[in-house]
């Protein structure tokens, strides 16, 4: 059944051992998806310096020798798939809810050539929750050097064909943060990188002619809350779009396929929103604000993003009181909190009491909406794979659905013209959302596109012919 609670998300496991087993249902999402959420893990990311460079064009060609020494460590992907609203009994509701299908996949893979690895990098990842035992027995190979490609035995499964079906299927990919992650699966799963970055753009804008998607951009430029790191806006998106499925505003529903009990490679992610709350914790503010605290888990403050969220809330309902005190000051004005709170700060308030005996959020929930299905205190959730926390893994594939389902909730939110039958994303009239990409410390997007001054590469137009022969 749809929900706007979910409290674990299944994650498809893939690696050497068991991809020739998923690989049909991997290529059916695909087919399937109305856009795709990815995330990658790397060796390394380079130094700060050059991510940093104040010229973009610096910027990229560190990222291209950075791209071509490190590897991708993981690979994750969440498809959307948009349920139309046949199921719906009601005709209003379904006007308001979005309702997608999500597969999401967390591919482990082993780079063959010899790569650079950063070590402040990989202890990160341990720290995470990232096995390297695992992805040296386990990790699925590619070289970055295409040197199947003469065969062309399109029966086996590769990750170079998973790129390529991305790039055939014409399905828009979402990033939070993408210009590293695409920098990346050009020069390891695509071919060289080209010398500058209006090229580089240029073939992308041929590569995915149905956008790229950032969410950090969204983030930052249309939401502007104080934090953009991916954990905090999927937990504030989380939390914002289970409210308006209770306000009956616009909202999305998300729906899991049910994978039979067998299926010991699908590992369960939670992320209920009715965790502890402990009030009284100190907050980290390094993590706060970046999302990144270089003490780790040594660090003596807490990295609790629902204790960060919960903060700001407690802040916005102060600010809010001292506002209408104010109001009722005024001679003249009858403005009570009771009668004339704001849809915002009755969310507020609701999610400030929440820690009274669970009631709050998730027991208003149940009395107001059916579509949400809300476990009794005290149950335990059935399952026969391994449940484990969200703060717990730094996995690809939790990174993509995290980043999707943030996607789903922009879709709804600045969504203009949300057509009888949306088929394709770019039905949902969200233009000022499409191939505009993040980039750090600068008050500008870089755009996806191709100029006049600017054509593709040569690598990319004798890559994309080939593509687009083999699929005719
Ligand atoms: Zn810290």
């Amino acid at each position: 059944m749809s929900s706007a609670n979910f409290h674990e998300v299944p994650v498809v496991d893939v690696t050497r051992d068991n991809i020739v087993e998923i690989w049909p249902s991997l290529q059916f999402s695909l087919q399937q998806a109305m856009f795709v959420a990815l995330d990658l893990e790397m060796s390394g990311i380079g130094n700060r310096k050059t991510l940093m460079a104040k010229s973009i064009d610096d910027r990229y060609r560190g990222l291209c020798e950075t791209a071509r020494t490190r590897s991708i460590l993981s690979i994750g992907l969440s498809c959307f798939c948009h349920n139309t609203s046949s199921d719906t009994e009601n005709i209003s509701d379904a006007n308001l809810a979005l309702k997608f299908t999500v597969h999401t996949y967390n591919i482990t893979v082993l780079c063959e050539d010899n790569y650079t690895v950063e070590p402040l990098s990989l202890t990160f990842l341990v720290e995470h929750g990232f096995d390297f035992n695992k992805q040296y027995m386990k990790g699925v190979y590619y070289h970055r050097e295409d040197k199947a490609e003469k065969k062309k035995d399109t029966s086996k499964p590769c990750l170079r064909r998973l790129f390529q079906q991305l790039i055939t299927n014409e399905v828009p990919i979402v990033f939070h943060n993408a210009l590293v992650d695409l920098v990346f699966l050009y020069q390891n799963l695509y071919t060289q990188l080209p010398a500058n970055l209006s090229q580089f753009t240029a073939d992308l804008s041929e590569m995915f002619p149905s956008g790229i998607y950032d969410t950090k951009f969204v983030t930052e430029f249309m939401e502007r809350t104080p934090a953009s790191y991916l954990e905090y806006i999927f937990r504030k998106r989380q939390k914002d779009n289970l409210e308006q499925c209770l306000m009956k505003e616009k909202h999305i529903l998300i729906d899991f396929p049910k994978y039979p009990a067998s299926c010991d490679y699908v590992e369960q992610r939670g992320c209920s929103l009715d965790s502890e709350q402990n009030q009284n914790v100190k907050l980290c503010e390094c993590f706060s604000n970046h999302g990144w605290c270089a003490l780790g888990k040594n660090c003596p403050n807490s990295h609790d993003v629902d204790a960060i969220l919960r903060k700001e809330d407690v802040a916005l309902v102060n600010k809010q009181r001292k506002r209408n005190r104010r109001k009722r000051a005024r001679p003249g004005s009858e403005s009570t909190i009771g009668e004339c709170a704001t849809v915002e700060e009755r969310v507020a308030s609701v999610t400030v009491n929440d820690n009274s005996n669970n009631a709050g959020l998730t027991g208003d929930c149940s009395q107001e909406s059916s579509d949400i299905d809300i476990p009794q205190n005290g149950e335990q959730v059935q399952s026969n794979v391994v449940t484990k926390s969200r703060c717990e893994g730094h996995r690809a594939g939790f990174d993509a659905f995290m980043t999707g389902f943030t996607m789903g909730t922009f879709i709804a939110k600045y969504g203009k013209s949300v057509s009888d039958n949306p088929i394709k994303l770019s039905d949902f009239g969200i233009q000022e959302l499409v191939n505009r990409i993040y980039l750090s410390g600068k008050d500008y997007a870089l755009q996806i596109k191709k100029s006049d001054f600017s054509k593709p590469s040569k690598g990319h137009r004798i890559k994309i012919q080939m593509l687009k022969g083999e699929i005719t």
